[in-house]
């Protein structure tokens, strides 16, 4: 459908990104959407490939190519280049669940995987995406999905991320009567209070969510499932259980000076920041934390890249962000072929906004904390860092990092945020239902399958997998309510 030769005849356009200046001075989303007749031309661009690796959300090399959702990228793209959104929001709802989700947050895996990026750069399916699902949104197209008929069935949801709420649409649009639990305040698990509002809108999540409720889903906010109800009081009230809490579980950094003032997980961190901008309608930012501090940033991933951004936005004095392994190449090595994703240096918006603030970017590779040093108070002052190099281990072939003897420095610090990774969900819950997990401290299931150690409860999500991806957590949802389905019906027709 797509013109065949769009990707000779046209450049790859992304929408406006606002100028780190007007971004960073407050917390509002800062990507434009194109024009229509720029959005025909980029989805056009598509070569409606025979064998659409776009799609396929494979594992290559132990990582994700292509769309886990197997969302019909070159229809789409199709339909957007021929100005036909309503039905291409018609065929992306077959797959996917909450599009205007990912078309924020999302990677693309489609787009790392696809043939233009061979020798071009990739067709923008991320933005047609967007272009798709807030077409029709603005037109009414989006319905509350309301079931004709009820099974009678009843399911409880435990978590309302993106995992949970992809579970709960697809069961509630079934006919069973679904509850979701959440111990937050506010419903969304990382949506909410992982990713920050500049990234992800809140008011897209309120979007999503009164259109479910509508449709009779109940949600039930400020209960910890494992503590403020036992797991046995879920049981006996429901047909089914789905845990969806996350692997939020946050990997420590064990050094010397550990319990100074000043040091926070960076998810701990970035929800008290949304906290204090959702409760104040955005008329308070949480200041105090950050203004004129010294920052540290642990980490050089997403996470860390979220909080460099945020406190950009915070006033902070100056940012530096530690990464323990080498800084990836520019372009992909011989050993990194298409379509496998791209192992690259990625300039994020944080960092963006930090060259342009300090005039540099603030990513240490090869550095960690030995130790922080405290005031007499007990606040944090100082951080000792350390370079490591790569060692290969013999026995396991492994690349380990290992601290070069000398080479410590210290630099002023007065906040230290953690965001070094997740290690697993969290014991209570497990406990509680008397389910297993495996040497990952993930939810233990046989391959492919959602079933816990324990009948009629199922997993998903990160908390399934490990901490992933918004995309991977919508297909785990949406996979654990097929199986849900099945197991409660006999056949599923989800
Ligand atoms: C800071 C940050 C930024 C990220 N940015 C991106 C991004 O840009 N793009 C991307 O694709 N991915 C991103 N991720 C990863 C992504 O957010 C997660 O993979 C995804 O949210 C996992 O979804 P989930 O539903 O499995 O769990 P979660 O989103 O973690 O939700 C779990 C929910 O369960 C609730 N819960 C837990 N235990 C209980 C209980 N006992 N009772 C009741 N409720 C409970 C929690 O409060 C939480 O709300 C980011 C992660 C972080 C930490």
């Amino acid at each position: 459908m797509s013109m065949k030769t769009g990707y000779l005849r046209y450049e790859r356009m992304d929408g406006t990104v606002l100028g780190e200046e007007e971004r960073t001075g407050n917390f509002q989303e800062f990507h434009l959407r194109l024009p229509e007749k720029q959005r025909r031309e980029q989805a056009q661009r598509c070569m409606n490939c025979g064998v659409p690796f776009c799609q396929n959300g494979t594992m290559i090399s132990g990582m994700a190519s292509g769309c886990p959702l197997h969302n019909l990228v070159p229809e789409i793209n199709g339909l957007v280049a021929c100005g036909r959104l309503e039905e291409a929001y018609h065929r992306l709802s077959i797959t996917h669940s909450f599009p205007e989700f990912t078309c924020r947050v999302c990677p693309a895996l489609c787009e790392a995987a696809c043939t233009c990026g061979v020798h071009d750069a990739p067709v923008a399916t991320k933005e047609n995406e967007k272009e798709v699902i807030e077409y029709a949104f603005e037109h009414g197209l989006v319905p509350d999905e309301s079931p004709k008929v009820r099974t009678g069935k009843k399911v409880a949801v435990v978590g309302s991320g993106p995992s949970g709420l992809a579970a709960a649409n697809l069961l509630n649009r079934r006919g069973h009567d679904v509850t979701v639990y959440e111990r937050k305040d506010r419903i969304g698990g990382l949506l909410r209070y992982g990713i920050p509002n500049m990234k992800l809108d809140k008011s897209v999540i309120d979007r999503r969510i009164r259109l479910m409720e509508k449709a009779g889903i109940r949600f039930i906010t400020g209960i910890d499932v494992g503590k403020d109800v036992p797991a046995s009081a879920l049981m006996k009230e429901y047909d089914s259980v789905i845990l969806a809490c996350g692997a939020s579980n946050p990997r420590d950094i064990q050094v010397p000076g550990r319990d100074a003032r000043g040091i926070f997980f960076a998810v701990d961190f970035l929800g008290m920041v949304t906290k204090k901008l959702l409760d104040t309608d955005f008329k308070e930012y949480p200041g105090e934390l950050v203004e004129g501090k010294e920052v540290l940033v642990i980490g050089g991933g997403d996470t860390g890249n979220d909080c460099v951004g945020t406190c950009i936005r915070l006033g902070a004095k100056r940012i530096r962000q530690l990464e323990m392994m080498p800084k990836p190449p520019e372009g992909r090595l011989p050993s990194n072929p298409w379509p496998e994703w791209p192992r690259v240096l990625k300039v994020d918006y944080g960092q963006e906004e930090a060259i342009w603030k300090y005039g540099s970017d603030p990513r240490m590779y090869q550095t960690t904390v030995k130790e922080f040093v405290k005031d007499k108070q007990g606040h944090l002052k100082e951080a000792v860092l350390v370079s490591l190099r790569p060692e290969r281990d013999e026995k396991s072939g492994r690349i380990r990092m290992i601290p070069e003897e000398g080479s410590e420095k210290k630099v002023k610090a007065s906040l230290v945020l953690i965001a070094a990774g997740f290690l697993g969900c969290e014991h209570y819950v497990t406990d509680s239902f008397s389910i297993s997990t495996d040497a990952r401290t993930n939810v233990k299931t046989e391959p492919g399958n959602y079933l816990t150690t324990r009948k009629n409860v199922y997993t998903a999500g990160d908390m399934h997998r490990g901490q992933s991806l918004v995309v991977w957590a919508i297909a785990e949802g949406q996979n654990a309510a097929r199986q849900v389905d099945e197991d409660l019906m006999g056949y599923s027709s989800l």
